[in-house]
């Protein structure tokens, strides 16, 4: 049996596949079963930061490997202290809890703002504010925090608790906090499966200046914008405001499955021994490959992403069958006169793996793709899009 057909035989069909069977890949480029290459602006959804096979990141990953998988929380380990304590330093947040995905970044998101405010105010303010069009994951309850009618069936009962606010609309924030009593507002940077919509830098500010007046937490979902992805470490950063806690994942472990909640000074002691834990979260490998990419994430690498940025939206803002480009840093949304999927297809055809959020093509290409790849995936879209 073929690969495409073992996997549609045994492998649960919740994924709707692209017609290609990947074998390997070497920093952009990736290889086909028929060996054909094709340069990736999808990254496996921004997590493979570097591309695929990077030379360091395998290097860290090995020498990790060679030493120590698996320990359990039980016990210290090297990796898991000093990615907690470089994150720390490079955004000014206090401590990290990890995990293995982007929902369980949230979960722990969500835990925490509630406990923060049930041993200060008691029950009765545990409800949080989330965004229209927002995306947080598929467990349960991340799915009830997902501001889109469309994940709230089927599943149910959902978890309780979650209220959805316009987004970009600050009057309505501050009323439902005040109407629902709420502990804290949840906000992607830039809405990614929304749409790759970045929010506008007033309502962010207007957002972070009523929590902090307030005591309501502010969590910065930046499981997709994080880590290098927007131009700067975390995009919060750019905004000019602190969050009270961030959630991170996707590229933060290079390739390898890695979940991490900041936690900023007001709820650095809020989760105590027994309140939360993972049997795979801060595992040694996944935290030493994770290690090695935000330590690559520094100032020179970080004007790269900027400059690649600025030449994407130069290029394509002006390219014929393209409406509108969208996003921020190299996570970009194109709105395009053909229907995305016929674009997504035809760039296939031609060498480039593209992909989609809701009908826009979404780009999300490794942070240090070569200046002549690019150029050449994007003449390859600007071909396919008009
Ligand atoms: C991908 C994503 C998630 C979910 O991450 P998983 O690792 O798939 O659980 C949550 N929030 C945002 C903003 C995402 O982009």
């Amino acid at each position: 049996m073929s690969i495409t057909s073992l996997d549609n035989t045994y492998v649960a069909s919740t994924y709707g596949r692209f017609p290609l069977e990947l074998s390997h890949g070497k920093g952009s480029l990736v290889y086909d079963t028929q060996g054909k290459e094709y340069i990736d602006l999808g990254t496996g959804i921004a997590v493979n930061t570097f591309g695929y096979a990077d030379d360091e990141w395998n290097k860290a990953v090995q020498e990790q490997m060679n030493k120590l998988q698996h320990t359990s929380n039980l016990f210290y380990t090297e990796p898991c202290a000093k990615l907690a304590e470089l994150l720390c330093s490079k955004t000014g947040m206090k401590k990290v809890f990890f995990s293995n995905s982007g929902a369980e970044a949230n979960e722990c998101a969500i835990k925490t703002a509630r406990r923060y405010s049930f041993l200060k105010y008691g029950e009765g303010r545990s409800t949080i504010v989330t965004l229209k069009n927002s995306f947080h994951g598929r467990t349960v309850t991340t799915l009830a925090a997902t501001g889109q009618d469309a994940f709230h069936t089927e599943f149910g009962p959902f978890t309780e608790g979650f209220v959805y606010a316009e987004t970009n609309n600050i009057e309505e924030v501050i009323g439902l906090v005040k109407k629902h009593n709420c502990c804290a507002v949840m906000m992607e940077p830039v809405q990614g499966e929304g749409g790759v919509m970045k929010l506008d830098d007033d309502f962010v500010k207007a957002v972070f200046d009523y929590c902090s007046e307030n005591d309501v937490l502010l969590i910065f979902d930046e499981v997709q914008t994080g880590n290098g992805r927007t131009g700067s470490l975390y995009a919060f950063q750019q905004f000019g405001i602190m969050p009270d806690i961030v959630s991170t994942a996707k590229g933060l472990g290079g390739g390898l499955p890695i979940g991490a909640t900041m936690l900023g000074q007001k709820v650095e002691n809020t989760l105590t021994p027994g309140s939360h834990g993972s049997t795979f979260g801060g595992n040694p490998i996944a935290c030493a490959g994770a290690y090695s990419i935000i330590s690559r994430i520094d100032e020179e690498l970080l004007s790269g992403v900027k400059a690649k940025s600025d030449y994407i939206f130069k290029e394509l803002s002006s390219a014929d069958g393209i409406k509108s480009v969208s996003g921020m840093g190299l996570m970009i949304g194109l709105e395009t006169e053909k229907d995305a999927k016929e674009i997504v297809a035809a760039c296939r055809e031609k060498g480039v793996l593209v992909l989609t959020a809701k009908t826009k093509i979404r780009l999300l290409p490794p942070l240090n793709i070569p200046d002549e790849l690019l150029r050449k995936a994007v003449e390859i879209i600007k071909e396919c899009a008009k």
